[in-house]
This record gives C-alpha cells, sequence and structure tokens, in this order.
C-alpha cells in the first residue's frame, strides 16, 4: 500500500506499507494542496479510562474494552498506558489481572500499566484526588506482586520517594532491572533526595506543576526544583484547566528548550474523556463530578481527577497554549514517550506502522488512523 501525503512540516513524501511496518518513505514532488497530514500515532502514558470506560474498575464487557481503545484510536492514539491510581492490595490484584489477561489476548492499542500510586505523598497538598487510606511505604514485595501478575506490561512507576527514601531507592533498583520506568509525581521530593532517585534510575515527574499545595515557597518548591534537574523530564496536561496557558507555556518553553526536550504531553483522561458528556462518573473508587467547562473535579471540592481531553485535543492545546509548532507539541506526545517506554515509533523505514492521517487545518482532525500497517479507524 502506498500514500502519499506531507509531513507535519509540510514535506511531500510517499510511503510505502508492508504488512505492519513501514517499507519505505520516500520525498515526493506534486501540489501540496489536497495532501493530508501524516503524523506517527500518539502515545499516550496516561489513560485511566476513555469513552464512558474506567481502566480503575473491573470492566463489563469485552465490548467496554473495544469501546475505549476504539475512541483511542478515534483520537489519533496507537499506544497508551492504562493507569491505575491508588488502590487497595487486593483492588490491584483484580484490576491487573483482569486488564493482563484482556491485553494478552486483545491488545489493541494498549502497551501496558502505569502505576500512579500507591507509594505517594499522602499531604492533601500532594496526592490530588487519591485515597490517603490505601497509600503505603514503597515495598519490592508490592513491585514483586505485581510484576507477577503483569509481567513484562508494567512499563510506569510514579511515586513520592520522600515516604520512605530507602525503600523508594530499592525498589526503583529492582524496578529498573525488570525495565521499568520511575518517575516522581504527587511528591514533595526536592534537593539531595530528588538527586539520589535519580541516581537510582528515575527519569522524570509525571504532570509537573500538579498534585502541588496551592501555596508553596517561592523558590523552595517542587516544580523549581524538578525543573533544574537537567536530566529530568516532566509530563504537562495540556487542557487549560490543570495548568492556566501561562503556566503551560512557560514549563512548555522550559522543557522543551533542553537539548535533547524534557517535554512529554499526556492527557491523565479520565472515563469522561471522549464522550462529550458532563456529570458524574468513576474514578476507580472515587466519585466524580464533570461539569459543562469539561473539568474533572472530586465533589464538593476544586480538586482535578484528571482530565476529560482527548490525545489529539492535547497536541493542538499544547501548540496553541505555548505557541509551538505543531511538529515539536508531536514529538511531546509521540516519538519522546515512545523512546521512554523503549520502542522505536515515527516514520522511518523498518518502525511499525502506526500513524495518523489529518486533515490540514488550524484545528486538526483524524482522517485516519493506521496501527501495525491496518486501517483501524477511517473518519465518516
Ligand atoms: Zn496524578
Amino acid at each position: 500500500m502506498k500514500i502519499t501525503a506531507r509531513t507535519l512540516s509540510d514535506q511531500i513524501c510517499e510511503v510505502e506499507i508492508d504488512g505492519p511496518i513501514f517499507k519505505k518513505i520516500a520525498p515526493h514532488k506534486g501540489d501540496i494542496l489536497d495532501l493530508p497530514w501524516i503524523a506517527p500515532g500518539l502515545i499516550d502514558i496516561q489513560i485511566n479510562g476513555f469513552g464512558g470506560v474506567d481502566f480503575n474498575r473491573p470492566l463489563e464487557s469485552d465490548e467496554a474494552w473495544r469501546h475505549a481503545t476504539q475512541q483511542l484510536y478515534i483520537h489519533g492514539c496507537t499506544g497508551f498506558l492504562a493507569t491505575l491510581i491508588t488502590n487497595r492490595e487486593e483492588g490491584y490484584r483484580k484490576l491487573l489481572t483482569d486488564l493482563t489477561a484482556r491485553i494478552r489476548r486483545d491488545p489493541r492499542n494498549c502497551l501496558g500499566f502505569h502505576m500512579e500510586g500507591p507509594w505517594l505523598n499522602l499531604d492533601p497538598g500532594y496526592r490530588g484526588a487519591h485515597r490517603a487510606e490505601w497509600m503505603q511505604k514503597p515495598s519490592v514485595r508490592l513491585l514483586e506482586e505485581w510484576s507477577a501478575l503483569a509481567g513484562d506490561l508494567l512499563k510506569l512507576i510514579t511515586l513520592a520517594p520522600e515516604v520512605d527514601l530507602p525503600a523508594s531507592l530499592e525498589v526503583i533498583r529492582s524496578g529498573v532491572k525488570k525495565k521499568i520506568v520511575f518517575f516522581l509525581g504527587h511528591s514533595a521530593a526536592m534537593g539531595e533526595s530528588l538527586g539520589q532517585v535519580m541516581a537510582a534510575g528515575a527519569v522524570g515527574w509525571t504532570h509537573l506543576g500538579n498534585a502541588v499545595p496551592a501555596t508553596v515557597p517561592k523558590f523552595e518548591n517542587v516544580i523549581f526544583h524538578a525543573l533544574a534537574q537537567s536530566g529530568l523530564m516532566a509530563s504537562l496536561i495540556p487542557d487549560g484547566l490543570h495548568l492556566p496557558p501561562h503556566a503551560f507555556r512557560a514549563l512548555a518553553w522550559m522543557l522543551n528548550q533542553a537539548n535533547p526536550s524534557r517535554l512529554l504531553l499526556t492527557t491523565d483522561a479520565m472515563a469522561a474523556a471522549g464522550t462529550d458528556k458532563p456529570g458524574a462518573y468513576t474514578l476507580g473508587d472515587v466519585q466524580v463530578e464533570v461539569g459543562t467547562d469539561g473539568a474533572a473535579r472530586l465533589p464538593g471540592s476544586g480538586r482535578l481527577a484528571g482530565s476529560t481531553l482527548t490525545p489529539l485535543q492535547g497536541v493542538a492545546r499544547a501548540e496553541q497554549m505555548a505557541s509551538i509548532y505543531l511538529e515539536e507539541a508531536w514529538k511531546a506526545f509521540s516519538i519522546r514517550p515512545a523512546s521512554l517506554l523503549n520502542f522505536k515509533h515515527g516514520l522511518a523505514e523498518g518502525n511499525s506502522a502506526d500513524f495518523v492521517l489529518l486533515a490540514p487545518e488550524k484545528t486538526p482532525y483524524v482522517l485516519a488512523t493506521y496501527h501495525r500497517g491496518k486501517c483501524v479507524y477511517e473518519a465518516p
């Protein structure tokens, strides 16, 4: 199969696909008008639920799994990490057993798991929507249990190392040997302890700027300390609610100016994402109210509990809020998270043919999504 399209930097190319891979990508001459954009499929490292389906509750049916993953394809996402928030050990056991079996049977676009919790800072300013009573100190025992249930699908863990620094270092060292990626998040770690966990193998910060108390010291705060670590990547949620546009722009610029860029984008989507329906939702055992403004909050409090952003909306909003090229925002939401997860992604010969065709407009929309060389969504 051959497709003529233009890259996000408006280079015309002819893409030849052979089975699941890109066989050849060559420059092509012709009229750029009417050609769609071609871009690598979006890779979202934090999806709590989507299309009305909550991954933090046992799924009702195979249909629910197919529906949620299809909605992600529709929004340009060819790879994501199902994200499990703080839970009881028994809850993790059930969810990991059920989802691992589904992914092994019918992986769709799911690449594995992001465990956000239960090793987080239980201070109300840091914990966000996570339940304090289920939080724990890091333990290799629990890591081994997850690993036995999910095997190589256990991809990313977010933790707050300050809750027990020696135990955190042990968990990180042991997890890194299993090729698990470690991020800090919902954490107050700064200075020396931050340096120590990075030396042990932690490489990023989850949704930087969120899960931070509303008032923090002007210099001694986790945002400045994370930014000051040149080797630390950070994910940002570009919905305009988790970070107001000026804060998003400032953080995105700082992270993206580094060489190599440290900017990652994620939606942190919860079940209401991709539904366009306000109302009552769940995030595991947590009740969440989605307003007409699209904000997902704990009822009766201002606390955000995930977002209702879709991956494609996210990349477009990031471009607008940060005034960066769409191509730059796209990398932070595709090739960079893929390389973090250790796989080659992007428009290059030999790579898996995972891509989207987009209408080249100010707010682009998905014309078609291809995964492993097959069309998995075509706009009506
Ligand atoms: Zn979080």
